[in-house]
């Protein structure tokens, strides 16, 4: 059966992306992918054999179920990441396949180790530290008390990294709780350093830590949405490509978001389209229905903002985002046929609509609608 849209994603896209952001890094910097939300939309059983084709070799995920998943996507036996959430049952399976997680808390260390030493395997573990985002990590006074800890459970334990995050670097007003978070961040480095408890990789930065805050790529970067082709925030790709005379987006989307006309009709003048009475003709107008709603992650923030391309013209959305369909305004196209493409995401002739052309509505805009593209919309690669 089909389905009312479809993903493609393009892997020479990807290839174009990671050239430029190792462009940006030291030679010794390691890579991480990110690929926490399904890839961020983009499917992780269809990106992880492009990444690895493209090089890709450490993948980031939040939870123990991703990493589930990347593993058994995987054909190169990457090195995995757990930035979140994972449940003591499933320690037993991670350590065993050597899983990196981060611990947070002294519960998670003395159970990582104490399986970790039943299971004869070392737990592969990421400190986190807490820096001022207050989300997850230990503080300093807490750090400084689990430093036994570490010490006597050498044997168990393999320390991976010494990480942190920052807390909305896509941003210049977070400038100085940054600097902050970094202040804190070299502490915790040190107090490890004190005790000869020597951790693989230093990382903090993420894909607007990369660029804007480059003397911090350390040993190793997690980069999420600049891999996939989107700037984290408008103002990070203006900072980037301020001092450059070449001001073209060095950035390829992997991934498209098509479907097409359902339905047409014409409108008269003084008529409302849609669930009640927010979008009201003032001229006669021809409108398409397209089979894409919120229930396949076309937000309720679109309706009568969003943007789709027809016959290779910017339409507006008109009316509210439906459970599964949308109105298009497309008065000015000609003639439009049912089963003519409609474009969500992607090109059309010369116009390109980005996800960020859903309008400026919030820096987080592409990350939650790229994510929140449902899992069972058909992903294909297209080389
Ligand atoms: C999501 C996330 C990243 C990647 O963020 P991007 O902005 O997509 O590069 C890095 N580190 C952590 C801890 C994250 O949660």
């Amino acid at each position: 059966m089909n389905h009312s849209s479809r993903i493609e994603l393009n892997p020479k896209a990807l290839r174009r992306n990671l050239r430029f952001i190792r462009k940006q890094l030291p030679e010794a910097t390691r890579y991480c992918s990110v690929v926490k939300g399904n890839a961020y939309g983009h499917g992780i059983e269809e990106f992880i054999p492009i990444a690895e084709q493209a090089g890709v070799d450490y993948f980031a995920v939040y939870n123990s179920h991703e990493a589930y998943r990347v593993f058994l996507a995987a054909d190169n036996e990457p090195d995995i990441m757990v930035m979140g959430y994972i449940d003591n049952a499933d320690l037993d399976w991670a350590i065993e396949h050597g899983i990196e997680f981060f611990v947070f808390e002294p519960d998670r260390l003395s159970v990582a180790a104490e399986k970790a030493r039943q299971s004869g395997k070392k737990a592969r573990i990421h400190l986190e530290i807490e820096t001022g985002m207050n989300r997850t990590g230990f503080d300093l006074p807490q750090l400084e008390a689990v430093v036994p800890l570490l010490l006597e459970f050498e044997n168990s334990l393999e320390i991976m990294g010494i990480c942190t995050h920052f807390a909305g670097a896509e941003s210049i007003g977070n400038y100085v709780r940054i600097q902050q978070q970094k202040e804190v961040y070299e502490q915790a480095c040190n107090l490890l350093q004190e005790n000869n408890i020597k951790p693989h990789y230093r990382h903090v930065n993420c894909s607007a830590g990369m660029i804007r805050y480059p003397e911090m790529n350390l040993d190793l970067v997690r980069v999420g949405i600049l891999q996939y082709g989107f700037w984290p925030s408008m103002e990070t790709f203006i900072e980037y490509s301020q001092p450059l005379e070449n001001k073209d987006n060095p950035l390829k989307r992997l991934i498209t978001w098509k479907t097409q006309v359902m339905s047409t009709k014409e409108v008269m003048k003084g008529e409302y389209i849609g669930y009640g009475t927010t979008y009201l003709a003032q001229k006669r107008m021809m409108i398409a229905i397209a089979p894409v709603g919120y229930a396949h992650g076309y937000s309720r923030i679109l309706s009568n903002q969003g943007r789709v391309l027809v016959q290779g013209r910017r339409c507006p959305v008109v009316g509210i985002v439906n459970m599964n369909a949308i109105a298009i305004d497309i008065t000015n196209c000609k003639n439009v046929q049912k089963g003519e493409e409609v474009m969500l995401i992607g090109r059309q002739g010369t116009h390109t609509l980005s996800v960020a052309s859903f309008g400026e509505l919030s820096n987080q805009l592409n990350y939650e609608l790229l994510t929140r593209l449902p899992m069972d919309i058909p992903r294909y690669v297209i080389n």
